[in-house]
């Protein structure tokens, strides 16, 4: 099947000094060909002006201002940012008490606070994913309300800023927010504790705007393994996977049109929910076990899974994720980050490909990618080993974009299924007084 871009709207957007490097052009109305069984789209040139990205000189510089160019030409659109957790952490949740123009290293911690205003600009993000986290210690007890705060920390960030964010919840959203010059601001829930073992109170998640839920975080729910499962000498629980009603919040995920994500989940969790679900699914903040074998990151034969399902692993910045055994090395460098991401592209294709740093979610960091503003030294040196705009444009975006569309379209085929309304006694997984038996 030939590969169609449908491309209705050019818009041309200039911002800033007029300079190449400050002009954005996106396709506002680009859509998928439904008639794609394979959805790799976005692989048809499109009619941006990325010819302007291309430097005739190949020195460091140009390809620092090709990079720019080229995160000009399409939202970068990072899976994880763990920022409201910050807020948690060193300001009570205070937004309003908090200036986001100001450098927090300063104030909150000199390595964990990795995210700011002015880094966001020079970093040049187009949208973020903005996580909705909170602790593994919460579950059975207060994990709701903790995540409802979390929630409100990332709309009062939005809402404090509009002149740099927009609250986004959808991927049309995503390309209007970048034309209008602002972040697009998406919440991802990280950790399916957060529900509760409910689907009332995940539906009504996404009605708060949650666009992607991490199945788990470090912790198993009543109803899926997490990566700690798979660890040599692990001696908890092991569920094996997606329990079956953990295989009805995939279904009913897919029924609500939420992204759903595998960072953090054990590796059979993995394989069932891409088995169980008829959406795209997302690594939000992995990278590749082979190059180092923590169970946070992706094997291989996951990997293509993920392919088939045509889904995206956005490599993870952590230095305790980028370099490990098999791969020894004294520091985590961009270099490394850079490896990553070719190691995947090289498996399973440059349609499979994005960007989940987890800024402010790591207590230690890659050299070179110490904060949001590093994103275009990480396109430099992509250029520097050859990458194509287009293939750039892939990683940064158009491959996320492409798999929260076919999330929305599967979503609105699912109109006429009925609510998923399983539930799981809380008497047969919680041991609590604070339970209302009713
Ligand atoms: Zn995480």
């Amino acid at each position: 099947m030939s590969q169609v871009l449908m491309l209705t709207v050019l818009v041309m957007f200039q911002i800033g000094d007029g300079s190449h490097v400050n002009k954005r052009f996106i396709l506002v109305g680009d859509k998928v060909d439904p008639n794609n069984e394979n959805n790799v789209t976005n692989s048809t040139p499109v009619q941006t002006n990325l010819s302007t990205c291309v430097s005739s000189q190949n020195s460091s510089s140009s390809y620092l201002d090709r990079a720019k160019c080229v995160l000009d030409s399409y939202p970068l659109i990072d899976g994880h940012n763990d920022l409201s957790e910050l807020f948690r952490t060193y300001a009570n949740n205070s937004v309003y008490g908090t200036d986001l123009y100001s450098d927090l290293r300063l104030t909150w911690d000199p390595i964990e606070a990795q995210t700011d205003i002015p880094k966001l600009k020079a970093g040049k993000l187009g949208a973020q994913f903005w996580s909705s986290w909170v602790t593994c210690g919460s579950q059975y007890k207060d994990v709701i309300r903790m995540t409802m705060d979390q929630l409100d920390v990332i709309k009062n960030i939005i809402r404090k800023y509009p002149e740099v964010f927009k609250y986004v919840s959808t991927s049309q959203g995503i390309l209007e927010s970048f034309n209008e010059g602002k972040i697009g601001s998406m919440i991802g829930l990280e950790g399916g504790h957060s529900i509760d073992s409910s689907l009332g109170v995940l539906r009504m998640y996404y009605e708060l705007g949650v666009r992607y839920m991490t199945l788990t975080h470090s912790c198993n729910t009543p109803w899926a393994d997490n990566w700690h499962v798979d660890e040599p000498g692990y001696n908890g629980t092991i569920l094996g996977g997606l329990t079956p009603f953990g295989k009805k919040v995939v279904q009913e995920m897919n029924r609500l049109g939420m992204i759903v994500d595998l960072a953090h989940v054990s590796k059979k969790t993995m394989i069932d929910a891409i088995k169980v679900s008829v959406a795209p699914v997302i690594f939000s903040h992995s990278s590749a076990f082979r190059l180092c074998g923590h169970h946070r990151n992706v094997p291989d034969d996951v990997l293509y899974l993920t392919k088939a399902n045509n889904g995206v692993v956005m490599v993870n910045f952590y230095d305790k994720f980028v370099v490990c055994p098999p791969n020894n090395k004294p520091t985590a460098e961009l270099t490394d980050v850079a490896d990553h991401i070719e190691y995947i592209r090289d498996i399973i294709g440059v349609d499979h490909v994005g960007i989940g740093a987890d800024y402010d979610g790591i207590p230690s960091v890659t050299h070179g990618l110490e904060d949001v503003s590093k994103y275009p030294d990480l396109f430099a040196e992509l250029i520097r080993r050859g990458w194509s705009d287009l293939d750039l444009q892939k990683l940064a975006g158009r491959n996320v974009v492409r798999v929260f569309r076919k999330v929305e379209e599967i979503r609105d085929s699912l109109s006429s299924m009925i609510p998923i309304e399983d539930h799981i006694p809380p008497q047969q997984y919680v041991n609590s007084d604070c339970r209302t038996d009713f």
